[in-house]
Parts: C-alpha cells; structure tokens; sequence
C-alpha cells in the first residue's frame, strides 16, 4: 500500500529561510502602490461600521464577491443595526439568507447580535478575545474585521491569502498542512502602519490577479519577489492535498399533499448542517430499499403517518462541502394519522402560494420550482 510522502523537515527549513530573505518593506510598497490604482470599489470599501464590515467579512467567507454584493444590500435594509438583527426572529434571519448557502453563517450572526446586544451595549468589540469569543467568527475573519474598522495590526489568511503567499513564497507542500507557519508569513509581511490598506490589498491581489487558475502575474506588483514566477510555478502551486471523490447520499424526498390541496413541510432541527430551514421530508434510502419504501417508512419515521405514493417528480443532484446528494422526489397523497414532528422541530400543512414565507435550502428550491412549473401546466 503507498503511503502519502511527509513534508520534508529540511525543504521546509529551506522553505523558512527563503521566505525571511523577502523584501518585507518593499513588498509592502509596491502592493499598496498597486492597490491605491487596481482597489477594488465595493459596497463595504471605506465603511468604517464594524457592524457592516462583519455582515460582509461573514458573507464573504465561501461566498464570491459579485453573489454577495446584493445580498449585503439587502441585508442592511433588512437589519441596519446589530440591534435590529437581534431583535429579528431566527426565520426571518434565514429568509434573508435563503439562497446563499452555510446556512451556519446566518444563525451564528443571530446569535452574535444577541451577544453584542447583550454582554457590549450593542457595540461591536474591539479586544481580539472578545471578537473571537463570538459564534462564528475565527481568527481570520476577527483580523480582517479589527483591521477594517479599526485599523488594528492583525493579519488574516483567508483562502486567496493562503494561496498568494504560497505561491510568493513557493511553499513545497500543501497550505493546508503548515498552517501555522503560514499565518507566520502573514504576520510578518503585514504592514504595522497600514493593516487596514495593506489587508484589504492582499484580499484584492488574491482575488484579481493571483487568481486560482491562470494568475497574470504580469501585472502583479510582486513579480519580482515571487519565488513560483521565478521558477514558472504560478499554475502548480499551491500544491494540492489528492481528495477522494466524495460519497453520494440517494434520498427519497416526499411532496404530502392533503385534500385541500395542502402541502407538508417541516422544519429541521436546530443542530447539524441546514438547521432551521425549512424542507419536504425524506430520508435517506437504505441498501436494497426501492425508493417508493424508503419514502414510506421515512415519512411514517418521521410524521407517523401513511401516504400514498402517486409518481416521480424530479430528480435532483446537489453539492455539499463534504458529500453529494441525489434527490428522488415523488408527489404523494396524505392517507392517514396525525402528523408528528418527531425527528423535527415544526411541521406545516401549507399552500403552494404561501411557501415563499419560509426559508428552504437551494436543492428545496428545484423541489418548488418543479411543483409552480405543474400548476401552471394543469391550469
Ligand atoms: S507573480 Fe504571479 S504567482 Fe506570484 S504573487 Fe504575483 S500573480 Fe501570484
């Protein structure tokens, strides 16, 4: 059996010494030099309302630029101050992140703006500790909030970070495996008079110019410090950890509908990956199991009740982080027994009308769609 290579203690040594030979002053000039003329402009560029800047470092984290600009927009006419975002109800919260995916981020800022609110008067905080003491916010995000608002000498290492500085300094394994070392890098290079420019700077060079893929590094400010230009390894570093395919959950997803022409939603659990959003019930379909039974016992699992199965709806595959799924959805007819939430918070009997009120993740959205675009055929 193979077994993967460990980094080589000496070519990280060599690695270590290499990058402390940089230029730190000069690369710190030419960058801000650059940014002063290449800057992004966006919505949060220039805010100095820690409260703002959070909402957009949070929606930035896995999100791109041009998908969360509208959703900052709308989210500060929705909740302009911590307080106001405090003082909304969790349903609402997600509503108005229903769309953007990591529905995590929407619930930790919930709960964060009850902390402010509660333990700092309703002000954003300004000690590290007490940043980093809010839910989801690591050491990243509270570097790149403290330095936006406050200027405060923090570095961050988000990933188009990780992926300069591995790629200035010709890292020889993986970001993901030196970590430490890299916020290291990232400390040493940030400009202490300038935190605020110099972060949102590496922030713009990452995602402009040193990009994933082809980056035009000729027009990057640090082409001649860059140890992978030098070498012509722009495009093969940073170096990759193999990932094995991800696995695929086959679920069997039921539309209940009644003879009112209702349909049955409910809403997840609290704990766990999409928590609070509201979805059609299922589950997943055990080996052997036709779709048509694992969507018979789930529901009678779940609801304690007896439906009908009536036909195919739409299949539907979708990415998560860490696993694939692959939605079977079938219409269905309620039979009998009252339905219980018991491995859910709430569940509803709604119109098709009203389903816009509640907040669904992105694969629910098809299942919606798919049931308009029937209503419309029958019409
Ligand atoms: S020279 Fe190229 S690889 Fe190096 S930092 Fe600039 S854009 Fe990235």
């Amino acid at each position: 059996m193979s077994r993967a290579t460990p980094p080589l203690k000496t070519e990280l040594a060599a690695w270590q010494v290499q990058w402390q030979q940089l230029d730190w002053p000069q690369l710190r000039r030419s960058l801000l030099n650059w940014y002063q003329h290449q800057g992004r402009s966006l919505p949060w560029r220039g805010e100095t309302d820690p409260y703002k800047i959070w909402i957009s470092e949070i929606m930035l984290q896995q999100t791109q630029v041009k998908t969360v600009i509208p959703y900052y927009q709308r989210w500060l006419e929705q909740f302009p101050t911590v307080q106001s975002l405090a003082q909304a109800d969790q349903q609402t919260v997600l509503k108005a992140w229903e769309g953007l995916g990591y529905y995590a981020r929407g619930r930790n800022l919930h709960k964060a703006a009850q902390q402010i609110c509660q333990q700092h008067q309703g002000e954003f905080p300004r000690q590290l500790e007490q940043v980093l003491a809010l839910p989801g916010i690591g050491r990243t995000t509270a570097g790149g909030i403290l330095s936006a608002a406050f200027n405060q000498p923090l570095a961050i290492l988000d990933g188009n970070v990780k992926r300069v500085l591995a790629r200035l300094t010709a890292l020889p394994v993986p970001p993901k495996q030196v970590i430490k070392m890299l916020w290291a890098v990232s400390e040493a290079l940030l400009d202490p008079q300038q935190p605020h420019d110099f972060n949102q700077a590496i922030m713009d060079l990452g995602a402009t110019v040193c990009l994933p893929k082809q980056p035009t590094c000729l027009l990057c400010p640090w082409q001649q410090a860059c140890y992978a230009y030098a070498d012509h390894r722009q495009n093969q570093l940073p170096m990759r950890t193999p990932s094995a395919p991800l696995p695929v959950k086959k679920i069997g997803v039921a539309v209940i509908r009644n003879a009112a022409g209702q349909i049955l939603i409910d809403r997840r659990l609290e704990e766990g990956l999409l928590g609070g959003l509201w979805e059609f019930p299922g589950g997943k379909i055990e080996p052997g199991e036709t779709v048509e039974a694992c969507i018979e016992r789930e529901i009678r699992e779940e609801l304690d009740i007896a439906i009908a199965i009536d036909e195919h709806l739409i299949t539907i595959d979708h990415a998560y982080t860490h696993f694939k799924v692959n939605l079977q959805v079938y219409l269905c007819t309620y039979g009998s027994g009252e339905p219980k939430p018991l491995e859910s918070q709430e569940i509803r009997w709604v119109d098709l009308d009203q389903i816009d009120e509640f907040p669904f993740p992105k694969a629910n959205q098809q299942i919606i769609q798919a049931l308009r675009d029937r209503a419309a055929a029958n019409r």
